[in-house]
């Protein structure tokens, strides 16, 4: 059977500074299983590097050495964990408990590691075991130092090691507690585990079995101790189940994905103001992706309700002031003026016309009873009804007789019925618009919001009322032409434009004095403005999208080099380089997916807010939410991804001499 240990030719040459340090100048050692063995020596003799060395904590610079008769030099970082994990327990100096964590999710960390189950329940033994059955809740710092050294005790023995490595463990306790302290390592040796220990006290080297003592990185004594303190007895041998199966590299467990989410939200409440503060960036990030998919999405829905049932053979014509060269635009009176008279004209234009009709429109206030509101007023033909696709769904329009007679009739828009009259029935009712009375006479359909104005909110009076009672206008804002056919278009607005250029008597060198569109034209337009707007919303999104990432990388960094000892003391006792590394891309991603839901909400809040109190509208679809929640996780990971991989490389023994 192969000795427990065997190394030989070891040493050890750290580099600092640009010269080198030979701490172990060639150091061979047999260990058998079962020995209970204190390596002694002055300090910074090579006692901890040897102890680490021998631990799979930290490579020999030369040497051999043989674990359980395998070879270990040619193991993985990965491999050396997962048999470290199984076989060895380390105590510490320091303790290196994990803080705001349980004594008994402490022991149970290990565990984690290896995957077996029933951790909490095994957690719980082994601390009964070290006299700390009681004791389970607390966090390290309501233990007294010993008790934490118990607690540190019971971890290293969870997965039942062969071997237990103690750096001076009673380093840091007062002489009763080191006391209690060896008197369970004497207890774990006689049960059969081998104790490694290390210490610069002869008093407590005088526990061992054997004591070896080093000296410059040489050993310069190795004898056994006759007459041990603490009463050892007789050793029942273990020595028959030395030697194991080659340990495997473990899956990552479903328990181990839990544990590393819990334990993230728990370092976010743990430091909730510089959490929230970092998740800021992807807070608003998604919040302009949720309310930029929602503007426009409504957008695009409006338009496409507003044009629909309007034929792309409606050509509109607006008034414009000319431009004329180098003089300024728009001064008082330059205005191109549209009359009836035009609209006349215009319907004899060219042959593919079908139908024309002029409009008013201005705003006003409107009273009924107590209520009083400010709306749009437009003033129409008969004809409005049919090319505008304006139906009333209750009521009636009105007819070219109410125009001819200037009756004071009128249409309302949902909006304003809703707005004036509440769940009555307006239709024969008075309203007073500008003071003047009016019957109502039918109410529209409701069409929805134009993106950025609400159509409904419109009262529709005959043209003639508008211009001479209500308005006071002689001209027109807009004459609408509707063509045969829409391949008649193109041919009907360079007639209407001649015509128009002819009557108003403009010279060649002039540019027009109005405006023809087509609906085509008129739909690009509109969508046109939403895209600038969802554009100026993306860039806005993708900049703090960046930018909140670039925050969650710097808080992780910041993360991963106060929690050095802490990912030391993970590695220490099991934890692969990909454990880490999930483990603090997890850690990442929560933050940013925290940000990313609060922006969601946020976004989603906002959305409503433009189509409740704003009149715009604003869609949040299903799957902006869900493209924003994988956006926001996915921003995590990406700039999660180099410090969890600096944490993954962290070398255990390195970290946990981190000050
Ligand atoms: P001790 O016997 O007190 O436990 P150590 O094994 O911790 O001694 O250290 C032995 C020597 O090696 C010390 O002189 C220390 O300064 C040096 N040393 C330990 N770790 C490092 C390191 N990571 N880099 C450089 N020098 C180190
Ligand atoms: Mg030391």
């Amino acid at each position: 059977m192969p000795p427990l240990i065997e190394i030989s030719g070891v040493t050890k040459t750290y580099f600092v500074g640009g010269g080198s340090l030979d701490v172990l100048k060639g150091v061979a050692l047999r260990i058998e299983a079962g020995e209970f063995v204190a390596i002694m020596g002055p300090s910074g003799s090579g006692k901890s590097t040897l102890m680490q060395i021998l631990g799979l904590l930290d490579r020999p610079s030369s040497g051999s050495y043989r674990l359980l008769g395998l070879d270990v030099s040619r193991l993985s970082d990965d491999e050396g964990a997962a048999l470290r994990s199984r076989t060895i327990g380390f105590v510490f100096q320091m303790f290196n408990l994990l803080a705001r964590t349980s004594a008994q999710d402490n022991v149970g960390l290990p565990m984690l590691y290896t995957g077996e189950p029933g951790r909490a329940r095994r957690a719980a033994e082994v601390l009964r075991e070290v006299g700390l059955g009681d004791r389970l809740d607390h966090a390290p710092n309501q233990l007294s130092g010993g008790q934490q050294q118990r607690v540190a005790i019971a971890r290293a023995l969870i997965n039942r090691p062969r071997l237990i490595f103690a750096d001076e463990p009673t380093g840091n306790l007062a002489s009763a507690q080191a006391e209690e302290i060896l008197g369970r390592l004497i207890d774990l040796n006689r049960s059969g585990i081998t104790v490694v220990m290390v210490t610069h006290e002869p008093d407590i080297a005088a526990y061992a079995k054997r004591i070896i003592k080093l000296k410059d990185g040489v050993i310069v004594c190795d004898e056994a101790n006759p007459s041990p303190r603490g009463g050892h007895g007789q050793s029942a041998a273990r020595q028959a189940e030395v030697l194991a199966q080659a340990p495997a590299i473990r899956e990552l467990s479903g328990e181990e994905l839990i544990e590393h989410v819990r334990s993230a939200l728990g370092a976010i409440r743990a430091n909730k103001l510089r959490s929230a503060l970092s998740m800021l960036g992807i807070l608003i990030g998604v919040t302009a992706v949720i309310a930029m998919l929602a503007v426009g999405k409504g957008a695009q829905k409006s338009v496409e309700t507003q044009l629909s049932g309007l034929g792309s053979n409606l050509i509109m014509l607006f008034p414009v002031s000319p431009r004329t060269a180098g003089g300024p635009r728009g001064a008082q009176g330059s205005f191109s003026r549209l009359t009836l008279d035009d609209a006349v004209m215009i319907a004899r234009a060219h042959p593919g016309i079908a139908r024309t009709a002029g409009e008013v429109s201005g705003s006003v206030q409107v009273v009924f009873g107590d209520k009083n509101v400010n709306t749009n007023l437009t003033g129409a033909m008969p004809e409005y009804e049919q090319m505008r696709n304006s139906t009333p769904f209750y009521g009636r329009f009105f007819t070219a007789e109410d125009d001819e007679s200037m009756a004071r009739v009128a249409v309302l828009g949902p909006t304003v019925a809703t707005n004036l009259f509440g769940d009555q029935d307006p239709v024969g009712r008075s309203i007073n618009i500008e003071h003047i009375k009016f019957r109502v006479i039918g109410v529209l359909t409701r069409k929805g919001s134009s993106g950025f104005r609400d159509q409904d909110d419109v009262i529709i009076i005959p043209l003639k009322t508008a211009m001479k009672r209500v308005l006071g206008r002689q001209y027109l804002s807009v004459v609408s032409i509707e063509a045969a056919s829409p391949d008649d278009t193109d041919a009907v607005i360079a007639a209407v434009r001649s015509v128009m250029r002819k009557r108003h008597r403009l010279p060649d060198y002039k540019d027009d004095d109005f405006m023809l569109r087509n609906m085509a034209e008129i739909q690009a337009a509109l969508s046109g403005t939403s895209k600038i707007f969802s554009l100026l919303l993306g860039i806005v999104a993708a900049i703090s999208l960046i930018v909140g990432g670039i925050g969650i990388m710097n808080i992780m960094l910041v993360s991963v080099s106060e929690r050095t000892r802490e990912i030391g003391l993970r590695k220490a006792i099991g934890a692969t380089r990909r454990a880490v590394l999930i483990q603090f891309l997890i850690e990442a991603a929560a933050l940013s997916t925290c940000g990313g839901l609060m922006g969601i909400l946020l976004g989603m809040a906002i959305a409503f807010g433009l189509s409740t109190w704003a009149g715009w509208a604003a869609i949040v679809t299903p799957q902006s939410l869900v493209l924003a929640f994988f956006f926001s996780a996915g921003v995590g990971i990406l700039f999660g991804f180099w410090p969890a991989r600096k944490a993954s490389l962290l070398s255990p023994i390195e970290a946990l001499r981190y000050e």
